[in-house]
C-alpha cells in the first residue's frame, strides 16, 4: 500500500512587546524567577486583565502580510484546564473569533518547488508559566515570568505532505515574523515553538487518518526528524493491524523517537468561553490602512524583484532575503557599487555582490557564528573590494586574500592590497620582460609548443601566474605570450 502522510503545524510566536498581554510586567527573557510577575499574572483575585494594544498591532500586521481577514471585532475566550504553571485555572486566548482568519503563505521548498500553505487562524493569547523541576529537592518550583507572555498561535491547515514540506512551511514563517519584526523567533529561547499534527492515510482520497500531536520541538532538525519518525511508526503500526491512537507525544532527540505525553484532549475538554473581563478587541478599517502603509516590502515580493529587475537566480535571489539585514546588507553593498555606473551594469554588479555576500562572507559569519549585523566587514567596505576587481586592480583570487585581511581587521581594500603588495600587473612592459626571462628559462617547452604542441601554452601561462604570484593580468599574460611565442 502507498501511504500518505498529512501534517498541520501549530505554531507558537512570541510577540516582541516589551509588556505582557494582560499586564504590564515585563517579558525580558532569562530574569530571576518571579520578578517579572505581576498579580495579574499570579491570579490574584480581585486583578483585571488589561489587553496590550502593541501584541494586537502585531498580530494584525502578521494576518495582512498572510493575505488574511483580520476580524474587526475578535473576542479573548478562557481555555479551561488546571496546570500548576496557569494559577488562573484557564488561559486566556481566542477561540471562535480569532483576530486573524484564513491567509496563505507561498512557500519555496529546497529544490525550487512552490507550494501554497493555508493558514486557518492565527490567535492571540497567554503564554503559561514554567514548572521548574530541578531547583528543589522533592519539590516543584514555579516560576510565573513567562506566565502572560504575549503570543501568536499560527495554526495551518492540514495541507503538508512530508516532513520536508512542513520544515520548509516553519523555516517560512520564521523568517516572515522576523522580517515583520513581530517577533525575535529565537528558538533557543523559546520565542518561536511548533506542535507538529501527523497523521497517515492509505492514499490522498482516503479520509484523515487519526492524529497525533508531537508537542514543542525546538529546532527546525528536530522538527524534521520527529515528523518523519512521527510517520513511519504510524505506518508501522497500521500495517501491524494496530490502530492508531490520538494523543500528544514528546520527541526524545537523544534517541530520536517520539513517546507518548497524555492523552489528547478535544476541544469540549476545555470548555471554552467568552472571557467576561475582556471587551472584545475592535479594528477599524484606518487602523488596518496604516499598517498596511507601514508594510514593508515583504521576502518574498523582494526575491522577485531581485530575479526580475537585477535578473539574479532564484538561488541567489532568495538567499539574500533569508532575513531582512541580510538582503539590507545586499542592497547597500549594490548602491555603493551601482554609483555612477549606468543601470545596464547593475545586473552584472549585483551578480558579483550576490556572489561575494552568499560566498566568502557567509563562510566567514558562519565560521564565527556571527549574524550579519556584526560582520566585520560592512558592505561599503565590501563593495570598495568588488570594485578592485571590477577595474583590474586586483583578480577574483587575490580578492580572497584581500578579503581575508579585511575581515581580520587590516583595513578598506585599497589598504590591504598596498600593504600586501597585491596590486595586479597591468603594465604590459613588466610582464613582457617577466615573460622574456621565463621562455628563456623553459627552451624545451617553447620549441615543443612551436611544434604544435598547444597544451604547453596552458603550462606557460601557469608559469607565468607563479613567477608574479598571481598577480599578473590573466588576459594580458595570455595576450602577450601568445605575441611573444610567436
Ligand atoms: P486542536 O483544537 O486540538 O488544536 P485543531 O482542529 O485546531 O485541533 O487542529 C490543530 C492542528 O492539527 C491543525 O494544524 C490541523 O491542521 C492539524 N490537524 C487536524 N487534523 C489532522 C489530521 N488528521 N492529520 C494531521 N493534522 C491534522
Ligand atoms: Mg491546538
Amino acid at each position: 500500500m502507498s501511504w500518505q502522510c498529512v501534517i498541520g503545524l501549530e505554531i507558537h510566536v512570541q510577540l516582541a512587546t516589551r509588556s505582557k498581554l494582560f499586564s504590564g510586567a515585563a517579558t525580558a527573557y532569562g530574569a530571576d524567577p518571579n520578578t517579572q510577575t505581576s498579580w495579574v499574572d499570579a491570579a490574584l483575585p480581585g486583578t483585571l486583565p488589561v489587553p496590550n494594544a502593541e501584541a494586537v498591532r502585531l498580530a494584525a500586521l502578521f494576518g495582512l502580510a498572510i493575505d488574511a481577514e483580520i476580524a474587526h471585532r475578535s473576542v479573548f475566550a478562557r481555555k479551561n484546564y488546571f496546570y500548576p504553571d496557569s494559577p488562573k485555572g484557564y488561559q486566556i486566548s481566542q477561540y471562535e473569533t480569532p483576530i486573524v482568519g484564513r491567509g496563505v503563505l507561498p512557500v519555496r521548498l529546497d529544490d525550487g518547488r512552490e507550494i501554497e500553505v493555508e493558514i486557518v487562524r492565527a490567535h492571540l493569547e497567554e503564554d503559561a508559566g514554567k514548572s521548574l523541576h530541578d531547583v528543589f529537592h522533592g519539590a516543584t518550583g514555579i516560576d510565573l515570568n513567562r506566565a502572560g507572555t504575549p503570543l501568536i498561535e499560527v495554526v495551518s491547515a492540514p495541507c503538508l505532505y512530508s516532513a520536508e514540506e512542513a520544515v520548509a512551511y516553519l523555516r517560512t514563517v520564521h523568517q516572515l515574523v522576523r522580517w515583520l519584526g513581530v517577533s525575535d523567533g529565537n528558538m533557543a529561547e523559546g520565542s518561536f515553538r511548533c506542535d507538529a499534527n501527523v497523521s497517515v492515510r492509505p492514499g490522498p482520497d482516503a479520509p484523515l487518518g487519526t492524529r497525533c500531536e508531537i508537542k514543542n520541538v525546538n529546532s527546525f532538525r528536530f522538527v524534521e526528524k520527529a515528523i518523519e519518525f512521527e510517520i513511519e511508526r504510524q505506518i508501522r503500526a497500521l500495517e501491524n493491524g494496530e490502530t492508531i491512537v490520538q494523543e500528544t507525544r514528546l520527541y526524545d532527540a537523544a534517541q530520536n523517537r517520539t513517546r507518548p505525553m497524555r492523552s489528547k484532549e478535544d476541544a469540549e475538554d476545555y470548555r471554552y468561553f467568552p472571557d467576561p473581563d475582556l471587551p472584545p478587541i475592535v479594528i477599524d478599517e484606518a487602523f488596518l490602512d496604516g499598517l498596511r502603509a507601514s508594510m514593508p516590502e515583504l521576502p518574498r515580493a523582494r526575491a522577485t524583484r531581485y530575479q526580475q529587475v537585477l535578473q539574479l537566480s532564484p538561488y541567489d535571489a532568495f538567499k539574500l532575503t533569508e532575513s531582512r539585514a541580510l538582503s539590507e546588507y545586499f542592497e547597500q553593498a549594490l548602491s555603493a557599487l551601482a554609483t555612477g555606473q549606468p543601470s545596464t551594469r547593475h545586473p552584472a554588479l549585483a551578480k558579483m555582490a550576490a556572489n561575494w555576500i552568499n560566498g566568502e562572507l557567509a563562510s566567514a559569519l558562519n565560521d564565527e557564528d556571527r549574524p550579519i549585523e556584526q560582520s566585520r566587514v560592512a558592505p561599503g567596505a565590501l563593495a570598495g573590494l568588488i570594485r578592485r576587481i571590477d577595474d583590474n586592480t586586483i583578480s577574483g583570487k587575490i580578492a580572497k586574500d584581500v578579503f581575508q585581511g579585511m575581515w581580520a581587521g587590516e583595513g578598506g581594500a585599497d589598504a590591504v592590497i598596498e600593504a600586501r603588495g597585491l596590486r595586479q600587473v597591468t603594465d604590459t612592459g613588466a610582464i613582457d620582460a617577466m615573460i622574456g626571462d621565463l621562455l628563456a628559462q623553459f627552451p624545451e617547452q617553447v620549441t615543443k609548443f612551436r611544434a604544435g604542441d598547444e597544451k604547453i601554452f596552458q603550462f606557460l601561462v601557469g608559469q607565468a601566474m607563479k613567477a608574479t604570484r598571481g598577480k599578473a593580468n590573466p588576459a594580458i599574460v595570455n595576450e602577450r605570450l601568445r605575441a611573444m611565442l610567436g
